[in-house]
């Protein structure tokens, strides 16, 4: 027996499929949404589709942006010969906190994971080799401490390594399976700081 209505239950069971949403949660948003003003709603479905509709990804780096190109590969004072291969637009956002970091990114959009079946050809790595046809003297790998993420830059150093351009890998500290995004502004510029050449 349906304890809600049937409205109410679809619009749980599109919540509870969202990243990080469980079904109490799920719950909890849909009761929400259901005592907003109708306006208000509105406006939020209104903003998501927008969005939805004119975020894409950077012709160079493939972070999420709304032009052709995003701000840090539109900025001329920033160092293009340096390229940060990060996992996800939320890496990048961290390390970009920091202010510190004056070279450029390149966004893969996962990680290689045999376990999952998603290898080499699933992220943006075709990408990232077609730029090191340019000027680039390293790239820094800064994928994830996890296995995901350590699988990755051991096949980037790999692939990079006959290029001749130096390759380098952020310091651990950074803690094991720890996303890039929750780690504070300290340790993120500690693990930059002491990266070492694979
Ligand atoms: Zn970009």
């Amino acid at each position: 027996m349906d304890l809600y209505s049937g409205h109410i239950n679809k619009l749980i069971d599109e919540l509870a499929a969202l990243p990080g949403i469980g079904s109490k949660s799920a719950q909890r948003l849909a009761f929400h949404l259901i005592n907003m003003p109708q306006e208000k709603v509105k406006h939020l479905a209104e903003v998501m589709i927008e969005a939805r509709e004119n975020v894409r990804y950077c012709k160079e780096c493939f972070t999420l942006t709304d032009r052709e190109l995003c701000p840090v590969c539109a900025n001329e004072n920033r160092n293009h010969k340096l390229i940060m291969v990060v996992e996800n637009t939320r890496d990048l956002a961290a390390y970009e906190k920091t202010g510190r970091y004056d070279g450029v990114y390149h966004v893969l959009h996962g990680a290689i994971s045999p376990m999952l079946g998603i290898g080499p050809g699933d992220i943006r790595l075709k990408e990232l080799m077609a730029r090191l046809q340019d000027d680039v003297e390293e790239v820094i790998i800064a994928t994830n401490s996890s296995l995901e993420g350590e699988t990755t830059a051991m096949y980037l150093a790999k692939l990079i390594k006959p290029t001749g351009i130096k390759v380098t890998r952020i310091a651990s500290g950074v803690p094991v399976g720890g996303d890039l995004e929750y780690i504070d502004e300290v340790t993120l510029l500690r693990a930059l700081e002491g990266r070492v050449e694979l």
